[in-house]
């Protein structure tokens, strides 16, 4: 066997020729040349005449245990009647690329199942270069349909770098996926989307959930003004919990300025007995909440309240709960405690788009259910220094992306 053609089945991509093999220090370089004998536009792929010879590249490409494999060939350049002039395609990468396309699958395979350090250190790369790899191997899979057809909808942000920064993702509740990501948490990013659907796409949308930040509003009604928003029920119990919250810390203040330490003590410790579901509270935190009730009168009822404001959410007619509602609202407005009275005002300001819920019973609960992941993926991606990078891990990891890489096949004993 020659070694041109052995290096070509070491090399393991079919549509290449190998013309010469050499080594550079601890690196196996292989001259290659595309299959297809005449030279192609590496922007819409079609067959183009050359334009000039570029001077010789290469390419890292997987390699075989420690020893590296690099494709060195020279490029030329086509003149695409479509494209104008472009450096040409070559089967072996993606465009602007300096790895192979089994290097950058085998990358974000990696990266799909295990941490940073572990990436960086099988392939020999910073992991700063896995980010802008995960990048183009996203862009590359990601399913040009999914913005088609949309029509129920969730958008919902997502904090990290310690609260920072912030990317906005939409997930389509029909097919239970993330559809879109982008940097920032603002109208314009939203707008943003809206931009990449089209206006048709917009005009489809029937259903959006979200939380009851200001801006998503502002550029739903702009971009698709018959699309029903639905706010997102945790969103709207978490304002009761963090009222709960506010009125135990009152208490807490109180207490301490009247002199009596234990009583603080005693609130300040019931936190998480206030803020958990009833039914998940053990017998011992049965009797914290019963002495709230004997001497905590005004936290009590905070909590009650919280608690009315989830069952009002369980109600199953529409009519049952705008009734159940409407006696909500009335009861916090009156309940002398401040953090309730502001609270209704802001329900009862969204009070049609917040009973949405009954009859859609349409949450962020997809979104909320990736967070875990997502941190995970945050901490990951933590090195990336972009959103890009970020956004590119999260299509990776919770985008539904098939990533094959070359792995070997099954042991044959022989
Ligand atoms: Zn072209």
């Amino acid at each position: 066997m020659r070694i041109t053609k052995f290096a070509r089945v070491l090399i393991g991509i079919a549509s290449l020729f190998v013309t010469d093999v050499f080594f550079v220090d601890t690196c196996l370089v292989a001259r290659v040349r595309p299959s297809w004998r005449q030279p192609r536009c590496a922007c819409c792929g079609k067959i183009a005449p050359g334009y000039d010879r570029r001077p010789a590249r290469r390419w890292v490409h997987l390699g075989v245990g420690a020893l590296r494999i690099l494709l060195e060939y020279a490029p030329c350049r086509v003149h695409c009647p479509d494209c104008g002039v472009h450096i040409e395609k070559v089967p072996w990468a993606r465009r602007d690329s300096r790895f192979t396309i089994d290097f950058e699958d085998m990358a974000a395979y990696l990266a799909q199942i295990t941490n940073k350090t572990e990436v960086a250190a099988i392939l020999g790369i910073a992991w700063a270069t896995v980010g802008n790899i995960i990048e183009r191997v996203v862009a590359g899979k990601l399913d040009p349909e999914r913005l088609a057809d949309l029509k129920r909808i969730g958008i919902d942000e997502f904090s990290y770098r310690r609260r920072h920064r912030y990317i906005t993702i939409v997930v389509d509740h029909d097919k239970q996926r993330i559809v879109w990501a982008g940097e920032g948490n603002s109208a314009n990013t939203l707008d943003t989307f809206f931009a990449e659907i089209g206006e048709d796409a917009a005009a489809k949308l029937e259903i959006a959930t979200i939380d009851m930040a200001g801006g998503y509003i502002k550029s739903l009604e702009k971009n698709a003004p018959n699309v029903q928003i639905v706010f997102d029920r945790f969103h709207v119990q978490k304002l009761a919990s963090d009222a709960v919250d506010q009125v135990r810390r009152d208490m807490v203040r109180q207490y301490r300025e009247g002199d009596d330490p234990d009583a603080a003590k005693t609130i300040k410790r019931s936190r998480f007995v206030l803020l958990k579901n009833r039914w998940d509270l053990s017998p011992k935190e049965w009797d914290r909440l019963a002495a709230i009730q004997e001497h905590n009168a005004p936290l009590y009822r905070a909590y009650l309240l919280k608690e009315s404001l989830a069952a009002v959410f369980e109600e199953t007619r529409a009519s049952s709960a705008k009734r159940e509602l409407a006696r909500w609202l009335k009861w916090a407005s009156r309940s002398k405690l401040k953090p309730f009275v502001r609270v209704a005002r802001t329900i009862r300001q969204h009070k049609e788009r917040i009973l949405a819920y009954i009859e859609t019973r349409l949450t962020n609960g997809i979104t909320e259910g990736f967070n875990s992941k997502l941190r995970m993926i945050a901490r990951r991606a933590f090195g990336f220094h972009s959103a890009g990078a970020l956004i590119g891990m999260l299509f990776l990891c919770c985008g539904g992306l098939t990533i094959d890489p070359p792995l070997p096949g099954p042991w044959c004993p022989w």
